[in-house]
């Protein structure tokens, strides 16, 4: 089975900005009511999208106090949690970053290798592609980030 999830948050000067549960040095960080880790909450969606199990704001509402600036490797290893209950086990993931600044060429085998850890997986198993938008948009103008992923379950 596969999956798909997308998620976007706002930038905004002063905040952090935490990529697949890397901080990255940035002058923007994301505005969220969570970490706005757009990478996993990405992936969380992806995994709920193969396993037939709805959206991540289904499973964890921004309108939950408790998940107020939480670390979103909570909602992946609930997530997966789930899947284990079903039978099924994760195979593969593919992430595409957009984010026009900084480059995060330096920080793609790092949150490969957190993404893998956390899920679970050799780190062959995890892809992380980041791109900007050239100036295109809403991530272009540096507004937000944003973060597209595919995943294999069996
Ligand atoms: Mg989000």
């Amino acid at each position: 089975m596969v999956g798909f999830g997308y998620d976007c948050h706002r930038l905004a000067k002063g905040e952090q900005l935490i990529l697949g549960g890397i901080e990255i040095d940035s002058e923007s960080g994301t505005v969220a009511h969570s970490d706005g880790d757009v990478v996993l909450h990405a992936l969380c969606d992806a995994l709920l999208g193969a396993g037939g199990l709805g959206d991540i704001g289904e499973h964890f509402p921004d309108t939950e106090p408790k998940y107020k600036g939480a670390d979103s490797s909570f909602f992946i290893n609930e997530v997966l949690r789930l899947l284990n209950d079903k039978g099924f086990s994760l195979i593969n993931i593919d992430v595409t970053i957009i984010l026009e600044k900084p480059k995060l060429g330096e920080y793609k085998q790092q949150i490969r290798e957190n993404t893998a850890r956390l899920c679970g997986l050799a780190d062959e198993r995890v892809n992380i592609k980041a791109k900007t938008s050239e100036k295109l948009g809403f991530a272009g103008r540096s507004e937000g980030v944003e973060a597209y992923c595919v995943c294999e379950i069996r």
